[in-house]
């Protein structure tokens, strides 16, 4: 084999000559020149273009390192112009638009991010999560322009999860029937929700029959002004949720009563106490069981919280015939319980009855929405150093919506 057919294949690089390699430091720089006929090309549509200018001279992308070293690829950097695309840069076989590295590049930084730790990728690829970031933006957009994600849709679930601290929000859709995430934008707005059912379009819109949510009001009356034919059903993890909190609240007055009655000891077994309350009683530990027996011996109405949370907890799961007439003893019970908080769970179960009758009627209380969400938390926590929600998104759909690239070189996923 021929060198320099050798060094196109470990690059890469098609429809290329290679004009020469060299040694600068510890890194190789192979420089290469493009076929005639892919020159003066766009960028963004691929047509061939009149040249514009030289731009801004030779520039170089980063390759797949050759064992421990690290590559670049060296080329003309020339800009043309476009009928359509006005100035831009020529386009070149082994980069994406506006990119730096090359595609097997990127590719790997893609499968990296969705498969390993944020520390992993940026150590190995020898690139700033930052740069990961604007990477997965790149990749993200040209995966999903082959396929669409919106295609199918008949019961989905909507909800908004905050990715930085202060408020700010990501509005998301997932499918019910996929588990997937098909659509996420930042805000958490009508407006925002308007753009997830603009880009359906009406067709689609028409097929949706169920819609999955929390109680937020611009949700509901969004999907209702878009998809009237569909039945909103509450999601159940948001009403245990609410019961989750709502024993929380009864926790810290309880603590505070008795940090102020000076009891020191009590108040820190009350606070001891938070973990134990909110796990499902399966995944309790001993000590945790523990804790909870002494407060039932103490017949305390924080013992009466952690009954209420479970109860509706446990009636959630319950056919819909006997969850119904289940909720309105609920309902009962907790309004009549003497504790606020679980007093006004009660007045929102009422408020979103029919809501909750229809998640229960259609048994759309599975865990999928649930995990999805719990998944772009963990995906939220790692995608903090973007700084750029749009590089949030793009992680979240490569890992979430099936849009990973495979590994350079294993096959098409
Ligand atoms: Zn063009």
């Amino acid at each position: 084999m021929r060198t320099s057919s050798l060094f196109k294949r470990l690059l890469g690089v098609e429809r290329a000559v290679i004009e020469g390699v060299d040694f600068e430091g510890s890194d190789l720089v192979v420089r290469v020149r493009l076929h005639k006929r892919q020159q003066r090309r766009c960028s963004r549509c691929g047509r061939r273009c009149g040249l514009h200018d030289s731009g801004r001279g030779r520039r170089r992308w980063r390759v797949m390192d050759f064992g421990t070293v690290r590559v670049w690829l060296e080329a003309e950097a020339p800009r043309v112009r476009c009928l359509r695309h006005g100035v831009v840069i020529a386009r070149v076989t082994w980069a994406r638009a506006g990119s730096g590295f090359t595609y097997d590049f990127e590719d790997q930084v893609a499968w990296l991010a969705t498969n390993t730790s944020q520390s992993t990728v940026g150590e190995m690829m020898r690139i700033s999560w930052r740069t990961v970031g604007r990477v997965l933006r790149r990749v993200v957009e040209e995966r999903r322009a082959g396929v669409d994600l919106l295609d199918g849709l008949t019961r989905i679930g909507i909800d908004e999860t905050s990715y930085r601290r202060g408020h700010r929000y990501l509005t998301v859709v997932v499918c019910h029937d996929t588990g997937r995430l098909v659509w996420a934008h930042p805000g958490n707005s009508r407006a925002t929700l308007e753009m997830f059912f603009a880009a359906l379009g009406e067709e689609r819109r028409g097929r949706i029959t169920h819609v999955t949510c929390d109680g937020a009001e611009w949700i509901h009356d969004t999907v209702r002004s878009h998809c009237e034919e569909a039945e909103v059903c509450l999601d159940a993890f948001h009403i245990v949720a609410w019961v989750n909190d709502a024993v929380d609240t009864v926790r810290r007055e309880l603590w505070n009563e008795q940090r102020r009655s000076g009891d020191k000891q009590l108040a820190g077994e009350v606070k001891g106490t938070r973990w134990a309350l909110l796990k499902n009683p399966e995944n309790l530990t001993g000590h945790q069981s523990g804790m909870l027996a002494r407060l039932e011996a103490d017949n305390s109405a924080l013992y009466r919280a952690y009954l209420l949370k479970e109860q509706l907890r446990l009636l959630l799961r319950q056919p819909v015939e006997q969850a119904i007439p289940l909720l309105d003893g609920w309902v009962e019970g907790a309004t009549k319980s003497g504790l606020a908080s679980f007093e006004k769970v009660a007045r929102t179960i009422v408020r979103q009855r029919t809501a909750i009758e229809a998640m229960l009627r259609h048994s759309l209380t599975n865990g999928r929405i649930e995990s999805i969400n719990a998944k772009i938390r963990l995906i939220q926590r790692r995608a903090y150093g973007f700084h750029d929600p749009f590089a949030l998104i793009a992680l979240a759909q490569l890992t979430l919506s099936g849009l990973c690239p495979p590994l350079p070189g294993r096959g098409r996923a």
